[in-house]
C-alpha cells in the first residue's frame, strides 16, 4: 500500500525539463524564473518572495558595503580532537568541505561597514558540513565577540546551521557555552548585538549564541528551531502546525522581534545601530 501511494505521487508530479544554466525553478512556488532574474533580486524568488539559500560570504555582500569586509583568522583549522571516523574520517570530510566551499571551516568572522558604521560581523555557512558548530566556529563566534566589545562595534551575527558537530563531540557542545559566554561579557561592555537567523537554523547555535541577540531578526519563512518538527512530534505524541517553526510562527509566539526580507535587511540593520549604539558625538 504504501509502495502504491508513493508510485501514483511520483507519476502524478509534473516533469519539466529545465534547459541548464539559464533558468531555475524556483523550490517554494514550482515557477521557472530566468536566473538573472533571481539574482537581480538577490536570491529571492520574484512571484512568490521565497529567499533562496545563498553562501554566507553573499549575505555579508548584501550586507555591507563593497569591498569592505576582512575576514579575520581565516587560517584557524580543526585539530579532529577524537580522530573521528565515520562513513569518512573526519579529516577527509574536511578536506573535502574545504575543497567544495573554498572556505577553511564554516564560519568566518571579521569587521566591515554598514553604510559609514563600522561594525563586527561573524556568520556560519551551511554548505560547509551543515554549518554545524565545531571547535573552529565557536572560536570564531568568540573572537568576533571579543573584538567587537574591545573595539567598541556593533556585533552582527548571521547563521545558518544544523547545529553541533557530532564528529567533535564534547569539543563541539562545549563552544555553546563559550560563544555565549563571550556574547554576555559583550552585553556587559554595553555594545549592541543583532542576530540574524537564516533558513536553516538549528541545534545547537539555535541553543546558545544565535538566540542571545539584543534584538533577533530572522528572513522570512526560514526554518528555526532545536530539534526537528517529527522529532518533537514522535516525541510528546501530538500533531504539531504546518508553519511550526517557520519566522512567522516564531514571531507571533514572541521568539525574534523580526522579520526583515533580504532586500529590507541592510537599511533595517543599519537604522537599529543608529538608535541603539549612536555613534559618540565629537566634541
Ligand atoms: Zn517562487
Amino acid at each position: 500500500m504504501a509502495w502504491f501511494k508513493k508510485h501514483k505521487e511520483q507519476k502524478t508530479e509534473k516533469k519539466v525539463k529545465i534547459p541548464e544554466g539559464l533558468w531555475v525553478k524556483c523550490d517554494n512556488c514550482k515557477e521557472i524564473i530566468y536566473k538573472k532574474e533571481i539574482e537581480k533580486n538577490l536570491h529571492v524568488c520574484p512571484k512568490c518572495d521565497y529567499h533562496f539559500r545563498i553562501s554566507l560570504l553573499e549575505r555579508i555582500g548584501f550586507l555591507v558595503e563593497p569591498g569592505s569586509f576582512e575576514s579575520i583568522d581565516d587560517d584557524l583549522l580543526s585539530n579532529d580532537p577524537l580522530k573521528f571516523n565515520d562513513s569518512i574520517p573526519y579529516a577527509k570530510r574536511l578536506e573535502s568541505n574545504k575543497g567544495k566551499t573554498s572556505m577553511n571551516d564554516a564560519a568566518l568572522y571579521g569587521t566591515a561597514l554598514i553604510n559609514s558604521r563600522p561594525v563586527c560581523i561573524a556568520g556560519i555557512d551551511f554548505s560547509f558540513m551543515g554549518g554545524s558548530m565545531g571547535s573552529v566556529v565557536g572560536e570564531k563566534i568568540t573572537r568576533a565577540a571579543e573584538l567587537a566589545a574591545e573595539k567598541n562595534l556593533p556585533l552582527i551575527t548571521i547563521t545558518s546551521s544544523g547545529g553541533a558537530r557530532m564528529q567533535e563531540g564534547m569539543f563541539s557542545l562545549m563552544q555553546m557555552a563559550k560563544a555565549s559566554a563571550a556574547i554576555g561579557r559583550l552585553k556587559d561592555s554595553g555594545c549592541l548585538y543583532i542576530s540574524i537567523l537564516s533558513d536553516p537554523t538549528f541545534g545547537g547555535v539555535t541553543a546558545s549564541f544565535a538566540m542571545l541577540g539584543d534584538i533577533i531578526i530572522a528572513e522570512p519563512k526560514s526554518l528555526i528551531g532545536f530539534a526537528g518538527q517529527r522529532v518533537i512530534e514522535q516525541t510528546i505524541k501530538q500533531q504539531l502546525p504546518d508553519n511550526f517553526q517557520r519566522s512567522e510562527f516564531l514571531m507571533e509566539h514572541g521568539m525574534i522581534d523580526l522579520i526583515a526580507s533580504r532586500k529590507e535587511m541592510k537599511s533595517t540593520v543599519y537604522t537599529l545601530i543608529s538608535h541603539f549604539m549612536p555613534e559618540p558625538v565629537e566634541s
